[in-house]
């Protein structure tokens, strides 16, 4: 049996990171992967400029009970004249330092008089100031190649007037179901059928990563069915994810499918739970990742083995979820021979570490536990873990972006 952190490297190491790419405008760049290292072409913010609606002097003025005339005011977007001696300019937030002051007073501690104002409280030199180039000098990296846009790189690019940038084409992301007892959400449903879950929870995660449930196809459970999905899914997807139809049941023909077109495949028995088994195979120089078929074991290795391999084939540097800790609350000792990844729901509190409380059905079937949970929680293979232990989670938004 494989365990887990190995399935995990070799599922990073599957396939190619993504060559192609394509110019994007700055709206369109927005869950995108950067295809380029971005450097600021701008001081930002590009002069001193005040931090506060106030007043600016030149600090060596300042005096108790010094009177600083006002000499004009200047708004945001005006370029004011140098500071005369001994006086004062009205500014705003925002507003560009006259040459020649060095200090802002907020309006609130001035006293306005007819011919100008005082001060109430001795000022600090530089206070209320900011800087250029404080919070981006030119010449400085502001978007490493493999980072995915967010709003946060948006609004660095838009500082700097960048209105479009190169990024990796989207990865393309064939999906194939499998199942004779499955029907699509708004059929009517025979007996002894139930509705495709999987198909629009795994288009819906690829889509959250950041790539393109490019072709959704369900197939029957004959030999023929699966040859002429995969055909249609190898021509022109990066990569292809099959849920169900992997074990070894009679009509578990996924393998064989994949073994008759000349792919090679490796069935893994993952040591996690739930999970096993998961294969990985290749065929027409495609990456093709099998996944179980249950709803709750197909959710928690996509999101712990497959959101690394694609974040590797999408060119992000950043692969794998961060893991966090917290405190278990469970009534009974946790723990078993293979890892286990239970859903959790996670509890903030303000002088410890998270309390995380288990789903207390965790059933591989169990697709309300999935709305339910925001965290899985590790839980290492051959452990005992009691209630109050520190253990490892990761939450689910950060293992699904
Ligand atoms: P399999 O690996 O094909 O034997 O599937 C294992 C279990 O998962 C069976 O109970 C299937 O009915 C169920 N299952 C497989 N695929 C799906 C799907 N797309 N949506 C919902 N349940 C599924
Ligand atoms: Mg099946």
């Amino acid at each position: 049996m494989l365990d887990f952190d190995t399935a995990q490297k070799h599922l990073i190491a599957a396939g190619q990171p993504q060559q192609k790419t394509e110019t994007a405008s700055l709206a369109d760049s927005a869950g995108c992967v950067a295809a380029e290292t971005v450097i600021a072409t701008l001081d930002l913010p590009p002069a001193d400029n005040s931090a506060m609606d106030g007043y600016a002097i030149r600090h060596a003025d300042y005096h108790d009970h010094a009177r600083f005339p006002v000499q004009q005011q200047s708004f945001a977007g005006d370029v004011p004249a140098p500071l005369e001696a001994g006086q004062a300019i009205r500014l705003y937030t925002g507003s560009v330092m006259p040459e020649g002051a060095d200090t802002v007073i907020m309006q609130e501690h001035v006293t306005v008089h007819d011919d100008g104002i005082t001060i109430n409280q001795p000022p600090r030199q530089g206070q209320h100031v900011r800087l250029k180039g404080e919070d981006v000098a030119r010449g400085a990296t502001i978007i490493e190649a493999g980072t995915r846009i967010q709003a946060g790189e948006i609004a660095l690019l838009a500082s700097q007037g960048i209105a479009s940038l190169q990024v990796y084409s989207p990865l393309k992301v064939g999906l194939l179901t499998t199942g004779d007892e499955l029907v699509s959400p708004g059929q009517p449903l025979a007996p002894a059928q139930i509705y495709n879950s999987n198909a629009p929870m795994l288009a819906t995660l690829i889509t959250q990563l950041g790539a393109m449930p490019h072709r959704v196809i369900h197939a029957a459970d004959t030999p023929e069915a699966l040859q002429s999905a995969f055909d249609a899914l190898l021509a022109d997807c990066d990569l292809v994810l099959t849920v169900g139809g992997v074990s070894v049941g009679d009509k578990d023909l996924v393998k064989p499918t994949i073994e008759k077109m000349g792919g090679t495949l490796d069935l893994w028995r993952v040591r996690m739970k739930p999970g096993r088994p998961v294969a990985l195979a290749h065929a027409r120089s495609t990456p093709i990742i099998c996944l179980p078929g249950n709803p709750v074991s197909a959710y928690v290795v996509f999101a712990t083995l497959v959101a690394p391999a694609i974040r590797a084939m999408q060119g992000r540097k950043q692969t794998v979820p961060r893991t966090q800790y917290g405190c278990i609350q469970t009534p009974r000792t946790l723990g078993g021979p293979r890892e286990e990844f239970i859903r959790v729901r996670i509890h903030e509190r303000a002088d410890a570490l998270p309390a995380i409380q288990p789903h207390s059905d965790q059933g591989s079937a169990i697709i309300h536990s999935l709305a339910w949970a925001d965290g899985l929680a590790r839980i290492p293979a051959d452990a005992s873990v009691q209630d109050g232990e520190t253990i490892a989670f990761y939450s689910l938004s950060d293992c699904l972006s």
